[in-house]
């Protein structure tokens, strides 16, 4: 093996005494093998710091505080067990933990307070399956931070709104000036959040049903009156006109802090409709709405798209041999890695089961198939540890289709999966159409 070269990708560094774990050690570290990830394991306090100090950025620090029922303080002239407060307080600063208490410990609400204000990245509960526990730091490893853009339309007098503030929680927001015109810059833009100060509203009370009752509006999206000073009377006539919410505006911080927070809930549910929960990647729905959306764009821009089909060869066979559990480890470690491929603008979607979808942003059929190449090649290469020193590989084949010689987000779909068919046919583990070699 290669000196230096590790040979997972993640490492997830386990405090543990033998109660629970550790005894399971071997299970554990299967698991974790077939997911790409190592797990160190500790005993000792002072180890484990070390080790946590050293990391370079791939680590996971896991805490299970039965450990410290087993262990000894430091303080050489006590033999008093260790006590947690002590422990947090040795962990080092700057990192994110994962907590692991038993249900007796999860009952007593001052120690969960004392774990979630100490660097706590997460916490769990046992007795948690082996399987159960690697899968969700599998997740913690590849959460992805950045939220996905919420635009919110303004209309009225922007003061008092922080732009800069807005745009660090991931928040666009766009000033309109003419009431009459609102649904139509609605309509275009399909906003998130619809603000209306309270002197537009003062003047024309219909802004909201006329916004709402459109039939083909956004039912996630919420019309929020602003409100410079209290008045019940406002708010009781801005709710029964349609609003969904009125917010004081007369401190700018206060405000923000409001827009951010419902933006957040707005991003939950809209990753509960357009999201895949076991990839975080776009659903069908999902990718179909941000394809066309993507389509239009690139006619107004006269740009090429891209957009491939993947389907995962044999899988049958893969869970047939060794699992369904195992072919959803499969098909997750194939959406992170097809994600690790994408540009800014590109779509991901897990279409359906074993199915994928890329649409590739201002990319030719050519170029399209280059990258979808080096997809089906980085997949190709990761390693799937079944047993110890069983490593297996598997493959994929594509389909590519390019705008706009096929102009529908629909005709895309029909002829890449075509093209898929063709690349099964012709052997599996390729994409197609093959390009034309130029001489
Ligand atoms: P081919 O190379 O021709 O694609 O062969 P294949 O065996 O992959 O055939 P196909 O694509 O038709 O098989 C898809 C199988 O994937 C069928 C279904 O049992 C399985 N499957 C679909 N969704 C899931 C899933 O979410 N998890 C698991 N483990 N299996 C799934
Ligand atoms: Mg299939
Ligand atoms: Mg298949």
């Amino acid at each position: 093996m290669a000196g230096n070269v590790p040979l997972y990708k993640y490492r997830a560094l386990l405090l543990s005494q033998n109660f629970f774990i550790k005894d399971n050690a071997a299970e554990l570290r299967l698991h974790a093998h077939k997911y790409d990830f190592d797990m160190g394991f500790f005993s000792e306090v002072s180890e484990f710091v070390a080790a946590v100090e050293s990391d370079t950025g791939n680590g996971l620090f896991v805490i299970d505080l039965d450990a410290l029922h087993n262990m000894q303080s430091d303080m050489l002239d006590s033999r008093k067990t260790l006590m947690l407060g002590e422990l947090l307080q040795r962990l080092p600063a700057g990192r994110e933990y994962v907590y692991l208490q038993s249900s007796r410990q999860g009952g007593r609400y001052l120690l969960q307070q004392k774990l979630v204000d100490s660097h706590c990245l997460a916490y769990a509960e046992k007795p948690i399956a082996n399987d159960v526990l690697v899968d969700k730091l599998f997740n913690l490893f590849v959460q992805q931070k950045r939220g996905e853009l919420v635009r919110i339309v303004h209309l009225g007098d922007p003061a008092g709104l922080d732009e800069n503030c807005l745009r660090q929680a991931r928040i666009e927001l766009v000033a309109h000036d003419q009431a009459q015109t609102l649904h139509l810059r609605v309509r275009e833009l399909q906003p998130d959040m619809v603000l209306v100060s309270d002197l537009e509203f003062a003047r024309t009370d219909s802004l909201a049903r006329v916004l709402k009752k459109n039939i083909e509006a956004d039912p996630v999206r919420e019309i929020v009156l602003l409100q410079r000073q209290p008045d019940a009377i406002l708010m009781q006539c801005a709710l029964a006109s349609g609003f969904d919410a009125v917010l004081p505006a007369a401190d700018a911080e206060l405000l923000c802090a409001q827009l951010v927070s419902r933006a957040s809930k707005i991003r939950i549910s809209k990753d509960l409709i357009a999201k895949d929960r076991a990839t975080g990647l776009l659903n069908k729905v999902g990718l179909q709405k941000r394809a066309r959306e993507l389509i239009r764009q690139a006619a107004r821009e006269e740009r090429p798209l891209a957009f491939g089909v993947i389907d995962i060869d044999k899988f049958k066979t893969i869970n047939d041999t060794w699992g369904h559990y195992f072919g959803d480890i499969v098909i997750k470690r194939l959406a992170v890695c097809l994600a690790s491929h994408l540009g800014e603008r590109d779509l991901l979607s897990r279409f359906g089961g074993e199915e994928f979808v890329v649409v590739f942003w201002d990319c030719t059929l050519e170029q399209g198939w280059r990258r979808l190449d080096a997809m089906r090649q980085a997949f190709g290469a990761l390693p799937f540890e079944i047993r110890p020193g069983d490593v297996r590989r598997f493959s994929f084949s594509g389909g590519m289709a390019a705008y706009p010689t096929y102009q529908t987000e629909n005709a895309l779909f029909v002829r890449a999966d075509a093209m898929l068919y063709e690349a099964k046919q012709g052997g599996r583990d390729r994409v197609c159409p093959l390009p034309a070699i130029s001489s």
